[in-house]
């Protein structure tokens, strides 16, 4: 496919990148693999958009990947870095910042009474897992297919043949035995789910799960699964794992649990929480909670977590998150979901529109898609094309067909009239594709 015009600063920089630096990229979806051409170097983002090193300015589709909900650069948390900053950088101390928001998300989410915070998504759940292993005394973790939980060993495992089979590691350097715990189901299946414990009794420790996948490209649970994988863990004494890294403080002021009101045992955030600045967290029940060190025996630490200039970001960003702000995101979402649709129709482009609350994705085949092998089933040449073209056009959309979009309380009529623009002709584009 001949990519409609080039970006030659981006492409100088891709190529220093590339000696110094494994595929030029320090987290591979950035490197624009699935879609092809020279990935953009951004050099400023302000309010929805992103300017890059070629001078090019874009509505900005990806959002830092879910964290930047009130748009680049918003005043409010610039200030709060601003005053951290100045403050000192890292004490390795305790901080009433940490205290703050922890605080904060203690209040917004029922389900957690404790928090520990930490630096990375990925750390959330590597730690979460292995406190629900410490907790039950037990191994061995279920997740879904699909669901991307950061690359913690154990969770980068792809379903072996048949159901209930244990995980092959999905990539070298994982070994069998790091996989081997780990059993891997179709997403929306709880028959799959029962069956496993029926398989190994008084072996599973935890359930793990996206808590409304977005991933796979969006895949919202189906009626009443997350509250089955509830009842599951609790008939089985195992405990249930909600990731809320990217549905965390996005999907409602709390997250998909403010949506699905199911009490998990455990959850991670990330994302939203860190306001542009590496922080995560995992939480949830205290007696739980309490067996991390230095109260318990199962060890988790962090030189930078907690930091102050991180959970200044993420506080003040958390502050402004009220339920206006929501409605503006939900809002938003829905008419640019709209446009997407109509465009995509108008040239009998067959495609499905999936959303949970202001995330969303579009996948380019007409069945519903509730699971990952559903989500393989789309025809993704159809959005290289249409990427590329809403790309040429000043829009900046995730470069796979296999993740979702996000926007903010910044993208307003004025971005949203750019993506109208833009959408023809890239619908048009999807339609003339060619696998
Ligand atoms: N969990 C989910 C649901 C995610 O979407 C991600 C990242 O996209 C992670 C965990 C890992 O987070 P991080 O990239 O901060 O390590």
């Amino acid at each position: 496919m001949s990519l409609p015009y080039d970006a030659p600063v981006s492409q100088t920089l891709f190529d220093r990148a590339s000696l110094v630096t494994p595929g030029g990229v320090n987290s591979p979806v950035r490197a624009f693999k699935a879609v092809g051409g020279t990935p953009r170097f951004m050099v400023s983002g302000t309010g929805p958009y992103l300017t890059d090193a070629d001078g090019r300015e874009y509505v900005d589709l990806v959002c830092s990947w879910g964290p930047m909900i009130l748009g680049h650069a918003h005043p409010d948390v610039v200030g709060a870095v601003q005053e951290a900053v100045a403050r000192g950088t890292s004490f390795g101390t305790p901080g009433e910042g940490e205290v703050a928001l922890a605080e904060e998300i203690v209040a917004r989410i029922e389900p957690v009474e404790q928090v520990r915070l930490v630096s990375s998504g990925t750390e959330a759940t590597m730690s979460a897992i292995r406190l629900a292993r410490g907790f039950t005394g037990r191994a061995k973790v279920i997740k879904f297919a699909g669901c991307y939980h950061g690359h913690v060993d154990a969770l980068l495992a792809a379903a072996g043949s048949g159901l209930a089979t244990f995980a092959l590691p999905d990539t070298p350097g994982v070994t069998g035995a790091q996989a081997g715990d780990t059993i891997v189901l179709p997403y929306n299946d709880l028959d799959a789910v029962h069956a496993a414990f029926l398989a190994h009794p008084g072996e599973i420790a935890c359930v793990i799960t996206e808590a409304s996948p977005g991933n796979m490209g969006v895949v919202p649970p189906g009626e009443g699964f997350n509250a089955g994988l509830k009842a599951a863990c609790e008939q089985n004494g195992a405990l249930y794992i909600s990731d809320e890294v990217m549905t965390g403080f996005r999907t409602s002021k709390a997250g998909w649990y403010g949506v699905d009101g199911v009490q998990p045992d455990l959850m991670t955030f990330g994302k939203v929480m860190g306001g542009g600045f590496p922080a995560a967290a995992f939480g949830g029940r205290r007696d739980v909670m309490e067996h991390l060190a230095p109260v318990g025996p199962v060890y988790q630490a962090g030189t930078l977590s907690g930091n102050p200039v991180a959970t200044a970001a993420g506080l003040a960003q958390l502050r402004l998150l009220d339920d206006a702000a929501y409605r503006k995101v939900d809002a938003v979402s829905l008419e640019i979901r709209t446009l997407v649709t109509e465009a995509l129709t108008k040239e009998g482009v067959a495609h499905r529109l999936q959303n949970a609350s202001n995330m969303f994705s579009v996948f380019f085949t007409p069945d519903e898609v509730r699971n990952y092998d559903d989500a393989r089933t789309q025809e993704s040449f159809r959005f290289t094309a249409f990427f590329h073209s809403m790309l040429s056009q000043g829009v900046y959309l995730p470069p796979s067909a296999f993740e979702s979009w996000f926007v903010s309380t910044t993208h307003d009529a004025q971005a949203v009239e750019r993506i109208a623009a833009a959408l023809p002709a890239a619908a048009r584009a999807a339609a003339e594709a060619t696998a």
